[in-house]
């Protein structure tokens, strides 16, 4: 049954709390506040009890889909489980009551916290260094790219445009364009890898910069890295990596070994920190030595074993977000890294790749894999051949809804006809998987038996197929419903 709205089960009069008889005079704020600022109708808020406010929050919160209820493979997400002691230590008072406007010699463990989650990103990525502000991969990427536009424009040559595959993710051209890039876009081998011969024939002295993500998202390694990253310097670019694939990655390869200049980590994705549902997420970028100086001031920097910031800094790109990021979001990162250590982070990259690997040797026989290679965290099915019997991937995602599961990132990366990105992650069991595994294998029987049954799944969710445009184009539903 749906829940109803607050308005709905509001019954005048009642209310959350009860206080003690006033002991001074009482004086009434009506008097206090200016004529006119004084409402002319009473607020429309809704009248409850504490116990009708939680219930109604604890029901919606089980309605929806979340980590801690059941799978979650959105590819290139990254939903991992968020372990519960991220949540008890950035929850101590010293840390979550900090505020931002406190003086520097009064916080010396957050900025100590800070200056060492900086130190271990630098040592995970192979960069020389950090800033922690960017909100969030897509604000990484805006980041990043000032830095492409300022270090052509400290050599007098700001140069217009920035390369990208077809497989990118859309925040990539989205972010280039946004900071005044003209974006390039190639073509992708047919075995899911950038091709060499459109790169060569697209490089030129308008380059700026060229963005790749890898393991690309397809979830496949980009096995030519180190000849992109030649011919990328050869032309005097430089070379981004979008980090959001890295849970494949760490103590395995470090993206400044490979030839990357500048890397943006996804602190909500692989450094399981809660995310879905709009943030706040972290997007930290790391850069080269020769890069460090155009970074966002304020640099955190060390001097004689005390972090402080450090303002002086004339070919910054300036401040990009307010304070000094999502302050608790590192905390949680911080406390992840150091649970794990560098052992513990290698494994969790090798298991969230054996799983991968494990689910898609799996679902092989029931669906297409246009790319059958060995594959890192992530594998991309496509539904051509449901497809060609009137299911669309669409309606395989929502049947899995049946099942308990998240839907995997459907439609996406571009180049796979009705794509469907699963991305397990290392957190998860071998029997989640073979749970997974199992549902994927009866939705794809029920094609041939029950086609039906796909095209209005989902069936047992508190909601069944919604119109997913009509919230967009009319803002105001709710308000229509209540007034109806
Ligand atoms: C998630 C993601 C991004 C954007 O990161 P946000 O933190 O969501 O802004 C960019 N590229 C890829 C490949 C991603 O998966």
């Amino acid at each position: 049954m749906p829940e109803p709205l607050l308005f709905e089960i509001s019954s005048e009069g009642r209310i959350g709390h009860s206080l003690p008889m006033l002991d001074v005079q009482e004086i009434d704020v009506e008097d206090l506040i200016p004529e006119k600022f004084k409402r002319t109708v009473p607020p429309e808020l809704p009248e409850m009890s504490e116990l009708d406010v939680i219930r109604h929050y604890h029901h919606l919160s089980v309605m929806n889909h979340h980590v801690d209820k059941g799978f979650y493979p959105l590819g290139s997400c990254t939903m991992k489980y968020n372990p519960k002691i991220n949540e008890t230590l950035a929850g101590l008072n010293g840390l979550m009551n900090l505020h931002p406007f406190q003086k520097e010699n009064l916080i010396p463990g957050a900025l100590q916290i800070m200056g060492e989650l900086s130190d271990y990103l630098c040592e995970i990525a192979g960069m020389d260094a950090v800033t922690l502000q960017p909100a969030a991969g897509a604000h990484g990427e805006m980041t990043g790219l000032k830095i492409i536009r300022a270090y052509h424009d400290s050599r007098g040559n700001p140069r217009k445009r920035i390369v990208l595959p077809d497989s990118a993710h859309g925040t990539n051209p989205a972010s280039a364009t946004i900071t005044g890039y003209e974006t390039v876009q190639i073509k992708s081998t047919p075995g899911g890898l950038v091709d060499i011969q459109q790169l060569k024939s697209s490089l030129n002295e308008d380059v700026a910069g060229v963005m790749l993500t890898n393991p690309n998202t397809l979830g496949l390694f980009e096995s030519q890295i180190a000849e992109i990253a030649r011919l990328v310097h050869d032309i005097d670019a430089l070379l981004y990596m979008d980090g959001a694939n890295l849970n494949a990655l760490l103590g395995i390869v470090r993206p400044g070994d490979i030839g990357f200049d500048i890397v943006h980590f996804n602190l909500h994705k692989t450094f399981s920190t809660p995310h879905g549902g709009g943030g706040p997420g972290s997007g930290p970028i790391g850069v080269k030595a020769d890069l460090s100086r155009f970074l966002p001031v304020p640099m955190l920097i060390k001097k004689e074993d005390k972090y402080l910031f450090d303002y002086d800094r004339p070919h910054s790109i300036g401040k990009i977000q307010g304070f000094y990021g999502n302050f608790s979001i590192l905390v949680r990162a911080y406390i992840y890294i150091r649970m794990l250590g560098a052992r513990g982070l290698r494994k969790a990259s090798e298991n969230a790749i054996l799983n991968a690997n494990y689910l898609m040797h799996k679902l092989m026989p029931y669906y297409d894999l246009p790319h059958k290679q060995h594959h890192m965290h992530e594998f991309v099915l496509s539904g051509d051949r449901q497809k060609e019997k009137g299911i669309k991937t669409l309606d395989i995602a929502k049947r899995i809804l049946d099942h308990g599961f998240h839907a995997p990132t459907v439609y996406f990366p571009l180049i796979v006809h009705e794509a469907m990105m699963i991305e397990p992650t290392e957190t998860e069991s071998k029997e989640t998987l073979d749970d997974f595994a199992n549902a994927m294998i009866s939705i794809a029987r029920e094609v041939e038996t029950h086609p039906d049954l796909l095209k209005n799944a989902p069936l047992t969710t508190p909601v069944s197929r919604l119109n997913e445009a009509v919230a967009a184009r009319n803002l105001d539903v709710a308000y229509k419903k209540l007034n109806s």
